[in-house]
């Protein structure tokens, strides 16, 4: 029995929607400035806050957001050299130990937001098909989807290193509408990134949910109008 409240079906997006991503990185990276304090020669604090500011400077670029996600041992491992380079310490060597230290805990450290598993569990009990398109490195993601069980509540999962394209290209769309066997006009895609996962889609047709996990509201120069916001995909089902 469909339920009037849902769409026919439902695009979800993986990191820092259905998996705490961001959060549980930066818990992990604070972990990391204590556990190299004594190496780096500076306080735990300073080294956060230093570790903190090149991971912003070096995702905020979208060229180096795009080469990065696809080789996250490197872009770690770049943050880290660059905030050395600012701290005046360490080394090439030190940020290569650094980065696999974090990189060898990442995934263990993360996990499902709250109530988020049941949400997908009930939308699929009241028969919305459900699709997961995350853009990354393939087995990266598909290491994720598996760690975390998420295979079963999916009719489709599209991960942009399997995949060979990631959002906001269209064909990322338009293949899991193609999928999931639904018109733009039936489906939600629901995410974190206003571009990805609400603009884009948006131009196609889909509706774009956002999800404020941070709770900060729309950036006031934000020109895109998301159809709904919600803080976590628990509210989906509320
Ligand atoms: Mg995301």
């Amino acid at each position: 029995m469909m339920n009037d409240n849902y769409p026919r079906a439902i695009l979800f997006d993986l990191d820092d929607t259905i998996l705490d991503t961001t959060l549980s990185a930066d818990r992990l990276w604070t972990q990391a400035s204590k556990q190299f304090a004594d190496e780096i020669g500076r306080s735990p604090d300073e080294i956060d806050r230093q570790m903190r500011q090149a991971r912003e400077w070096f995702w905020s670029d979208p060229q180096r957001n795009q080469v990065g996600r696809l080789d996250l041992f490197k872009a770690r491992a770049g943050c880290v050299e660059h905030a050395l380079e600012q701290m005046d310490a360490g080394d090439n060597g030190l940020a290569t130990r650094i980065a696999t230290w974090f990189t060898d805990r990442r995934i263990p450290a993360m996990k499902p937001f709250d109530g988020a598993l049941e949400a997908l569990a009930k939308l699929k009990d009241a028969g919305v098909r459900l699709g997961l398109i995350s853009n990354g490195k393939g087995e990266t993601q598909r290491e994720k989807v598996v760690r975390f069980g998420l295979e079963p509540y999916f009719d489709c999962i599209i991960l942009e290193g399997e995949f060979g394209a990631g959002k906001p290209d269209r064909r990322v769309f338009d293949h899991a509408l193609e999928e999931l066997g639904v018109t733009p006009g039936q489906a939600w895609m629901v995410g974190d990134n206003l571009q990805w996962e609400v603009a884009a889609p948006q131009k196609l047709g889909i509706q774009g949910v956002w999800v404020d996990w941070r709770g900060a509201g729309l950036p006031e120069d934000a020109l895109v109008v998301p159809d709904r916001v919600i803080q976590s995909i628990a509210e989906l089902i509320e």
